[in-house]
């Protein structure tokens, strides 16, 4: 993997144990450590008494049990999802259920793009179907609770629906899984899409937020700069893609293994998903083409 992002895996908050770490901020860890979760889910707690509740997470009974514990003798206001992969968004039907509180995001998941006829499958395999926002937010509205007011700003890539927010009057932004200290996150089609990614790559650089809360590991400190790098990270990529194309034309696997070097076995199905993102991309823009309309099988050459 490449080591060009300034990536900080220091991250050692005890499942079940609340953190502040902010003021006005709380932090719990749910125990669905993985090789895309890293050590586990993230959910924040903003504000105190009358508090809004970022990714409930998954349906995971003891995480339910901590948040609703954490909360006991505080009431909860608001419930935001990033976005609705099944390690974020399950839960908050159940927060919803225990509290009453209404719950907003960009809206229900769906794909960046139309569907590929053997497509909806792995679709449906990470993407959480069952929620539907009771509040459907718009890229800058701004909700206000007690003591407390968020932004959403609209990120898609990971997801098409995929939603941060700012927290106003400071300089923290709960990214997601948009931007994340520890790694980078799948841009897997047809969830995901890498114009639509690096776009809302783009976007944060522009924004006044200096420190992230990502839905997975640590804050990101310096996030403009560190956005760059991914954004450096992502362009690298790419490149090596057209410079493996300027050989020969190839498939996905030949591509993978040309370019991730040293990879965990477990993420090379995600890495092909991630390559494909970037030749989809690249097709679009008429840089190169495929055999066919692009999917995971085909085999790709430059644009002659
Ligand atoms: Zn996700």
């Amino acid at each position: 993997m490449s080591e060009d992002i300034p990536f900080d895996r220091s991250f050692d908050l005890a499942p079940g144990k609340v953190e502040e770490v902010y003021p006005g901020v709380r932090r719990l860890l749910c125990n669905n450590p993985g090789p895309f979760t890293f050590k586990g889910t993230v959910s924040y707690i903003v504000g105190r008494g009358r508090v809004a509740v970022i990714d409930p997470g998954p349906l995971d009974e003891a995480h339910i049990k901590a948040l609703l514990d954490t909360l006991k003798g505080e009431t909860v206001t608001h419930i935001f999802v990033t976005h609705t992969h099944r390690d974020h968004s399950p839960a908050a039907a159940r927060i919803k259920a225990a509290t009453g509180a209404p719950t907003f995001g960009e809206g229900p998941h769906r794909a960046a793009r139309e569907l590929h006829l053997d497509e909806a499958p792995r679709l449906d395999a990470s993407g959480d179907r069952e929620f539907h926002p009771d509040t459907v937010l718009a890229d800058g509205d701004v909700v206000a609770g007690d003591g407390w007011r968020l932004e959403a700003v609209a990120t898609p890539g990971h997801t098409a629906n995929h939603m941060a927010f700012a927290l106003k009057d400071s300089e923290v932004l709960f990214s997601g899984d948009h931007v994340m200290a520890w790694s980078t996150p799948v841009v897997a089609p047809p969830d995901g899409a890498m114009s639509d990614y690096m776009a809302s790559l783009e976007k944060l650089l522009h924004r006044p937020e200096t420190i992230y809360f990502p839905g997975h590991g640590g804050a990101v400190r310096d996030a403009p700069r560190f956005v760059e790098s991914y954004i450096r990270h992502r362009r690298g990529r790419e490149q090596s893609i057209l410079d493996r194309l300027a050989e020969g034309e190839a498939s996905i696997p030949v591509l993978v293994q040309k370019i991730y070097v040293g990879l965990d076995p477990r993420l090379i199905k995600a890495a092909g998903l991630s390559v494909f993102a970037h030749l989809e991309d690249l097709v679009a823009r008429g840089v190169i083409v495929a055999d066919g309309s692009p999917s995971l099988d085909s085999v790709y050459r430059l644009r002659g």
